[in-house]
């Protein structure tokens, strides 16, 4: 059988996979608290002891230490991993001896298409927002999985597969190595029509292109959300999507509103890292879900202890549940989340986070009046977002100087500076209310702005001079 024949029924069994999956998943959404445990408990104990037979790394470390006995795993005695262990110890980490990663690295940046590494691998590298890239492998079982992720978000977002079949569009990262093009790829097999874009190209095209397209369903970050929500109010673009789908940068209210505005549908924001944990807002719109039946959250503090329900914590340990050839163990995602401790009018009982303040690398530290310090959180400069002449924004710290970065929408005229003023003087208003002592702000107008190589926006760019150092298990 030649390649081309096996990809596509490879691709085939993958959504058949992903669709049954996903039914499975739904119907156990609603049941109480202490079957999922159960669940959960059964899943940890298979994906350990897999990694302590399979992968070199974790099968020395469980000789060691004797941390894993015959008695029930426990998920607090298992070492936390960062990113720079998960690099570092690579080769050892995975379960199959022929991935190594500076071949996988080379791989992925010569490729040009949707393509499986070994006849059997999805690999992606994330582009990291700290400047640490993380290089991630799925088997078969474990792409399925995600795939189950995606059909289980986009089903609580009212998509179906039906006749006449669903138009997909989805703007995402540029490289064909990132999550959301190898997802649209794989969904991309006659269920539904899907359109991939890559962000980062120009604004007209894209518009025209959608134009042509015509989605019913679009998925794309928040800050091209943004560009589109303008282009469709000026008459440029006529899209109307029955469902919108945010993903992986932050949104806040005031932008949830004008896509609304502009689409006249609700948009539904939905969580997922490559690292495994996924999850979406329900129909009630009041925090994110988080499928914590397939990806186990630990919630934790900068010394990384658990932090309650109803408080922030400094970051994530992601516990993958489904990733059996790299094994993923409380692995630390910098999200700055708080956990809802009420439960949802849904009836779901998956766990939901109520915010997300950012990445804690895009956290600034600025000096208080009282001679401590004040963290400065991203979703601190929601307020530009709220500003009718602002169509993206990026804060930039140099020591205690915040340049706030602004592109304008059209309307906005250069003519005089009313508008860096007012922006200037609002962020000001906001870091003094924070307790920062003599906030020191400009404000300069820009074309565009840089975008990751995934082709996402930063909204706060932290001077790492100017970050205290942060305890770190590593
Ligand atoms: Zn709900």
């Amino acid at each position: 059988m030649n390649s081309k024949v096996r990809y596509h029924q490879r691709r085939l069994a993958d959504v058949a996979a992903a669709l049954r999956q996903a039914r499975t998943q739904i119907s156990r959404e609603q049941g109480p608290r202490a079957q999922l445990a159960q669940h959960q408990q059964q899943r940890l104990e298979t994906v350990v002891r897999h990694a302590a037979t399979h992968s070199p790394f974790y099968r020395r470390y469980f000789a060691q230490t004797g941390a894993l006995g015959a008695a029930p795993v426990e998920l607090a005695r298992l070492p936390v991993l960062d990113k720079s262990l998960l690099m570092e110890h690579f080769d050892e980490l995975v379960c199959d001896p022929r991935l190594r990663r500076h071949q996988l690295l080379d791989r992925v940046s010569q490729m040009t298409r949707d393509q499986l590494y070994l006849d059997r691998y999805r690999v992606m590298l994330t582009s990291g927002s700290s400047g640490r890239p993380g290089l991630f492998v799925y088997d078969p079982v474990g792409w399925r999985s995600i795939g189950a992720q995606f059909v289980r978000s986009s089903s609580w977002a009212g998509l179906r597969p039906s006749l006449p079949r669903q138009r997909m569009a989805w703007l995402g990262g540029a490289a064909p190595s990132h999550l959301t093009r190898q997802g649209a790829a794989t969904m991309a097999i006659g269920l539904h029509r899907v359109l991939a874009l890559p962000v980062t190209l120009p604004l007209p095209q894209l518009v025209e292109a959608l134009n042509q397209f015509q989605p019913t369903y679009l998925n794309l970050y928040p800050s091209a959300a943004m560009w589109l929500a303008d282009e469709q109010q000026a008459g440029r673009l006529r899209l109307a999507p029955q469902i919108l789908v945010t993903v992986a940068e932050l949104r806040t209210p005031a932008m949830t509103q004008r896509l609304q505005d502009a689409f006249g549908v609700r948009p539904f924001d939905v969580y997922g890292c490559t690292e495994g944990l996924f999850g979406s807002e329900c129909q009630h719109h009041q925090g994110i879900h988080l499928f914590e039946d397939t990806t186990l959250v630990e919630n934790v503090d900068s010394d990384g202890q658990p932090v309650p329900a109803g408080q922030p914590g400094a970051r994530l340990l992601v516990t993958n549940l489904y990733n059996r050839v790299q094994p993923l163990l409380r692995l630390e995602v910098t999200d700055l989340v708080t956990l809802d401790p009420d439960p949802c009018p849904c009836g779901r009982t998956l766990v939901r986070v109520s915010t997300i303040h950012g990445r804690s690398d895009d956290v600034l530290s600025l000096a208080a009046r009282d001679g401590g310090r004040v963290a400065v959180h991203p979703l601190h400069f929601g307020l530009l977002t709220r500003d009718p002449q602002v169509r993206e924004f990026q804060v930039v710290q140099n020591g205690p100087v915040l340049r706030v970065l602004v592109v304008p929408r059209q309307a906005a005229a250069a003519a005089n500076n009313e508008l860096e003023t007012r922006l200037g003087q609002a962020v000001a208003q906001q870091l003094l209310g924070l307790g920062v002592q003599d906030p020191q702000v400009t404000v300069e107008r820009r074309e565009q702005l840089p975008r990751s190589a995934g082709g996402k926006l930063k909204l706060v760019i932290a001077d790492p001079t100017s970050r205290p150092v942060h305890t770190n298990a590593s």
